[in-house]
């Protein structure tokens, strides 16, 4: 069976979104980083899906609610779809460190249940992030890892330790043109 298994993951606060030390709580707090949506909106225009894996431990820590982060969410598509781009999924965890799930970054569980549902090879689908668990938790599953400079980017690429073959863009929209232009799409 072959089918388009193009798939691209994002994180959310930082790559996405403008991030902010002391969360994204609100529809109104939720910010698009400048060219990130129309990034997206190339990336399905050259075949890729879309889908988001985002810690959102704020509902843990009870600074908001599921309501407010379909929202949040709802915002986030609405803000796409103006520029001709669409999210497929988003995949979140709500837990705290505490919690010891398995889904929190950097712990893999987000990515492995994208692989799952979309049947994807990991080493064939970019994992973007901002910070170092974003891509911890691509590199136990051997995804294809990009730093992003914007959010936490820059003091992640300053702190060091990146997971070997990690590749570095300037924000979402750099990634979307060098991801895009390396295959000539
Ligand atoms: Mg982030
Ligand atoms: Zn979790």
């Amino acid at each position: 069976m072959t089918f388009s298994k193009k798939l691209v993951i994002l994180d959310r606060d930082g790559v996405i979104n403008v991030d902010s030390d002391a969360f994204i709580k609100s529809p109104d707090e939720w910010i698009a980083i400048p060219g990130s949506l129309e990034a997206i909106a190339r990336l399905n225009q050259a075949g890729y899906r879309v889908v988001v894996a985002s810690n959102q431990s704020g509902i843990g820590r009870g600074l908001f609610d599921m309501a407010a982060l379909n929202a949040m969410h709802a915002k986030m598509q609405r803000a796409a779809a103006a520029v001709g781009g669409r999210i497929d999924a988003v995949f979140f965890c709500p837990h705290t460190a505490d919690d010891q799930c398995e889904c929190r970054k950097p712990k893999p569980g987000l990515l492995k249940m994208i692989m799952d549902r979309f049947e994807i090879d990991p080493s064939a689908t970019p994992v973007v992030g901002d910070a170092l668990r974003d891509l911890q938790a691509g590199a136990v599953l051997g995804f294809d890892l990009h730093l992003v400079l914007t959010g936490k980017g820059a003091k992640t690429l300053a702190a060091g330790g990146l997971p070997e073959g990690t590749k570095v863009h300037e924000d979402l929209k750099h990634f979307a043109l060098d991801y895009l232009a390396e295959r000539d799409e």
